[in-house]
């Protein structure tokens, strides 16, 4: 019996988000006296590949197949089936990331394994295999009991810190049984979203809304976005209207984002938008409006016009940044 974890990687680096699930599995593996195992498509290093050691993993399992660098959720799910009977796990441990969203569903239905998708906490092992969610956006908790022999579950990003040791994880090449049936979808473009950082990857994220008036005053919020190492974001009126993309949209029917800090301008903080970013630890509000029903949800607040403060807090980041 293991822990299995999927670590899935861009461009050659395994993703943030997958160090997070990487650390969980080795918790829950510890907890249960048992090992982890990490499984990475793809190209990646050899040294990449045995760092997950930093995050727990014991073994690290490579299907070095460069066909596999953009992995189909359905090829995913078959490599991961086969490496959960090679390693007899009995947990299988995702990020809630977009892959993890798009593969733990079908291997739950593939293994009829138990999942519980965003999970929050460790699962309380003394009492079944209860692991908290939020439901609801977030306005409440589920402790949800996998009672399935096998059971997933998908880590919601930044919800916990890394912590790295300096252990490192034995690399093992794996060979699934592939065919060319398994590359019938091939995707034609990979485009990194929202700017330099990708969005749900992001410590810091930096929003704008309608209070922006125009996708021609962009520039502001890059500046400081820029100037900060933070992705962009925007409500759903302003990707409604094509001001930005509809990738950047954040809320109830958008992206959930959980960065260390975001900063909105201009957004005037409906409870649709607070949906998709109320798990945020530290939120900055820049509204001129002093009713704006966002800065409740505020840990600081600055009301003011977004046009001259946004440009003052940029200058103020890069003088601070030398
Ligand atoms: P507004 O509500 O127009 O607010 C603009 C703000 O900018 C105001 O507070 C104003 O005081 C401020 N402002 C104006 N000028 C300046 C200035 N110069 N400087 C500083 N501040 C200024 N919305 C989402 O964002 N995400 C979702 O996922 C989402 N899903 C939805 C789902 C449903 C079913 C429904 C019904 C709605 C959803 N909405 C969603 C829409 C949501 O209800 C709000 O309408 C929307 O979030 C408002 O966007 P906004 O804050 O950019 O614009």
């Amino acid at each position: 019996m293991s822990v299995l974890i999927f670590a899935d990687q861009f461009q050659g680096k395994i993703k943030k988000s997958a160090l997070e699930a990487v650390q969980y599995g080795a918790k829950v593996a510890a907890q249960s006296g048992t090992t982890a195992t990490a499984l990475v498509a793809g190209e990646v290093s050899a040294e990449e590949l045995a760092s997950l050691g930093q995050y727990g993993a014991q073994k690290v399992l490579h299907v070095a197949d460069a066909r596999l660098n953009e992995l189909e959720a359905g090829t995913a799910t078959k490599i991961l089936a086969e490496a959960v009977a090679k390693e007899n796990a009995a947990v299988v441990v995702f990020s809630h990331n977009f892959s993890g969203r798009a593969i733990a569903p079908q291997l739950s239905s593939r293994l009829k394994a138990g999942l519980v998708a965003g999970a929050i906490s460790l699962p309380d092992t003394a009492n079944g295999f209860v692991v908290k969610k939020n439901v609801f956006s977030g306005k409440a908790f589920a402790n949800v009991n996998i009672t399935s022999e096998k059971k997933i579950v998908s880590v919601l990003p930044n919800t916990f810190s890394l912590a790295p040791t300096d252990g490192t994880a034995a690399v093992e090449a794996f060979a699934p049984a592939l065919t060319d049936a398994d590359f019938r979808i091939k995707p034609l473009k990979v485009e990194t979203i929202s700017g330099e950082v990708p969005l749900t990857e992001a410590e810091i994220v930096v929003s704008g809304g309608r209070g922006l008036k125009g996708p021609e005053h962009w520039g502001i919020l890059e500046d400081l976005a820029h100037a900060l190492g933070a992705a962009t974001a925007c409500s759903r009126p302003v990707a409604d209207a094509d001001w930005r993309p509809h990738h950047e949209h954040v809320g109830q029917t958008g992206f959930t984002v959980r960065p260390n800090l975001y900063i909105a301008i201009g957004i005037s903080g409906a409870i649709q938008h607070l949906a998709g970013v109320n798990g945020s630890k530290v939120i900055v509000v820049i509204n001129k409006d002093p009713e704006a029903p966002f800065f409740k949800a505020a840990d600081y607040g600055i009301v003011g016009d977004a046009f001259e403060v946004v440009p003052k807090l940029t200058a103020a980041v890069k003088k601070y940044k030398g």
